[in-house]
């Protein structure tokens, strides 16, 4: 057996981390303030772009997003069926409809021919997911969207710092929506990000975060906002995680291309495939296990989990199958078989950069014992 425990995920708190957020607290501005400001500069010059607004979670950015681009009632809204559920229910708030198409069973990412033909008198964007860290096909959807007059929302939730003919996502998506969840590339425990080129939506972002509030005038409000605020603690945690994104990411890399090494040639699982014009951060490693394997996925996670390897399924239910976005719009499962189908076999394993190349080796070696 391994000599310590493997996690699935590890958020790391440093030191540095906490003196920083104590200072935090022991100052009288723990709210939104001159924590927010210093990380928001970070974040747009490690990131490459112009703007960067924090708000309190990858949910409240993609909300803010769709809002942002006058997404309302009546419109529709194209994006994939597999991804977590804060996709969709962030067009459902805005009182659009979300009308989620296929995947491309490749890469899991949304399938590009799938999205013209969903495109309707109403469709007024495409909300992207660049799902386990991986970019979308963005020069086609960018055409798409070019002909169509639609705009681009990317759901970067689990892909900070991923670069598609190595530009930032902004070059391709009119806003690009990071989460800072405990469980993601980097954390502020809740907390997310809006990325975008424009000021005017720079602007519009920073109103919504504050219930709408007139830049010039305290009090007076012309548009329904939120509290989608981050507060100076969370952005003391995020401005100590930052400096270390690029070495993460490199490590998340090491041990995708390890993995992807150790498991080749295993009969019944397919590995991850990254298409060359881009590149994957690797938020989750995420096998499929297929009819030809000796165990079904669920007997692979049991079996593995016994054995001191924690595994998780990124996601057991597609997003229209779920009986909360069903009760808005009927679901019909012959338009998702390939998404169906992957929900059926994806298993994630443990891919975070605190894991030693021991580590990995491990998990390769109980996956390989037990096919
Ligand atoms: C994490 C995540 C979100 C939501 O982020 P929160 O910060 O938890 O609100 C949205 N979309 C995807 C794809 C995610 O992975």
């Amino acid at each position: 057996m391994n000599s310590h425990s493997i996690s699935l995920v590890q958020p790391f708190v440093d030191r540095k981390t906490i003196i920083s957020v104590t200072k935090v607290l022991q100052s009288k501005q723990i709210v939104q303030g001159k924590k927010v400001e210093e990380f928001e500069q970070l974040l747009s010059k490690t990131l490459g772009s112009p703007f960067a607004i924090v708000v309190n979670s990858g949910t409240a950015a993609l909300h803010a997003a769709l809002l942002a681009l006058e997404v309302g009632h009546g419109d529709e809204v194209i994006t994939t069926s597999f991804s977590f559920i804060a996709t969709v229910n962030a067009i459902l708030m805005t009182g659009a409809t979300p009308v989620c198409v296929d995947i491309d069973p490749l890469t899991f990412l949304i399938d590009v021919k799938q999205v013209k033909g969903a495109i309707t008198k109403k469709t007024k964007a495409i909300l992207t997911v660049d799902l386990y860290g991986q970019p979308c096909d963005y020069r086609e959807l960018r055409n798409i969207a070019r002909q169509h007059k639609l705009k681009i929302i990317s759901d970067a939730c689990q892909a900070i710092g991923a670069s598609y003919f190595g530009k930032p996502l902004t070059k391709y998506a009119d806003i690009v929506c990071l989460s800072l969840y405990a469980t993601k590339n980097i954390m502020t425990g809740e907390g997310g990000v809006v990325l975008t080129n424009s000021i005017r939506i720079d602007k519009k972002i920073r109103r919504l975060r504050h219930h709408g509030q007139s830049p010039e005038r305290r009090y007076a409000y012309f548009e329904l906002g939120y509290n989608y605020r981050l507060t100076d603690i969370a952005a003391a945690i995020g401005i100590e995680q930052l400096p270390h994104l690029q070495a993460w990411t490199q490590k998340r890399n090491d041990h995708a291309s390890l993995y992807t090494h150790l498991l080749a040639n295993i009969s019944g699982i397919t590995l991850p495939m990254v298409k060359k014009d881009r590149t994957h951060v690797f938020h989750q490693y995420t096998i499929r296990v297929t009819k030809e394997a000796k165990l079904d996925r669920d007997e692979l996670h049991s079996f593995l989990a016994e054995r001191g390897v924690p595994t998780a399924v990124y996601y057991p239910t597609i997003m229209p199958n779920q009986p909360q976005v069903i009760s808005a719009i009927p679901f019909k499962k012959e338009k998702f078989k390939l998404a169906i189908q992957a929900s059926k076999e994806v298993l994630s394993l443990p891919i975070h950069p605190f894991l030693s190349k021991k580590d990995i080796h491990f998990i390769a070696t109980q996956i390989k014992e037990l096919l």
